[in-house]
């Protein structure tokens, strides 16, 4: 595939500011790294028509579990930690039942357990993303597998997307946020104050062929699959249980699913 020159300056131009090789850039990266189309795709890749999750919070038994999923997203991406509420930035967090679903009637005879778990969330990666609608430098948007990319370079701060978000799922960079990274990644761009981030699904990972890294250490409780290929493991799942998204009412589309049977009262 032939790049011409606009595409080369521009991506000569993420090259400079990410510090990397413009070859390592070239070898799959435009529009700052984060389009699903690449110049020269990993034969490795995996590729889906929408990448979606399945959570099975019964699956995530103490709190060493939710947090290794937490840890595993957090430390590969940069992501700081700035030690308060108020400056937090983060990519997935857990919440209880009441905050997850708002909106989902309960009885006074639900299962107890379920009440009382804790719920891992992230951006939901929806279909119709209210997020994209309102960005006006396009530095969010969708990808073609269902992705919605957030590029650090185009952002400008306005933080829209996170005033049209339901779900909390961005975070602001009030503060630099280099300086409280534990241990950087230097494979993973860090990024500045001034600019809104969020979940990617870790996209460079499946560029690799590798799944994303909180389903990789969530010891099965996070199932990553095609939610358009009835036989991904995730349909398969969706299909047999009883799942739920967040507020559905609101049209965005979530593509994290939740596993709700299967809890047992204790
Ligand atoms: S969860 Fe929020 S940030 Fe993520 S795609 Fe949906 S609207 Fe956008
Ligand atoms: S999919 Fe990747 S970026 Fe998103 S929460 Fe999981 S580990 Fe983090």
């Amino acid at each position: 595939m032939s790049v011409n020159r606009r595409q080369f300056l521009k991506i000569a131009g993420v090259s400079t500011v990410l510090g990397l090789g413009g070859a390592t850039v070239l070898n799959g990266l435009k529009r700052g790294g984060l389009e699903a189309t690449q110049l020269s795709p990993d034969p490795r890749a995996l590729t889906a028509k929408r990448w979606g999750f399945v959570v099975d919070v019964s699956k995530l038994k103490t709190e060493a579990d939710y947090q290794r999923c937490i840890d595993a997203c957090h430390n590969i991406h940069n992501v700081p930690d700035h030690g308060n509420p108020k400056d937090e930035v983060k990519w997935i967090w857990k919440d209880t039942y009441e905050h997850t679903f708002p909106t989902t009637t309960e009885s006074e005879f639900m299962n107890k357990e379920l009440k009382e778990k804790n719920f891992l969330l992230l951006c939901n990666h929806c279909d119709e993303p209210a997020c994209v609608r309102v960005c006006p430098t396009q530095a969010t948007f969708k990808r073609k597998d269902g992705i919605v990319m957030q590029d650090m370079h185009r952002c400008i701060g306005c933080r829209f997307c996170m005033a049209a978000c339901p779900f909390g799922a961005r975070s602001f960079n009030y503060r630099d946020p280099r300086p409280k990274i534990k241990i950087e990644n230097k494979e993973f761009p860090t990024r500045m104050i001034g600019v809104v981030e969020k979940c990617t699904f870790c996209y460079e990972r499946i560029a690799k062929g590798l799944p994303p890294a909180c389903a990789e250490a969530s010891n099965g409780a996070i199932v990553f699959g095609d939610l358009e290929d009835p036989n991904s493991e995730a349909r398969k799942i969706i299909a047999s249980k009883f799942t739920v998204r967040r507020k559905p009412e609101l049209g965005t589309q979530p593509s994290i699913y939740y596993v709700i049977g299967g809890h047992e009262n204790a």
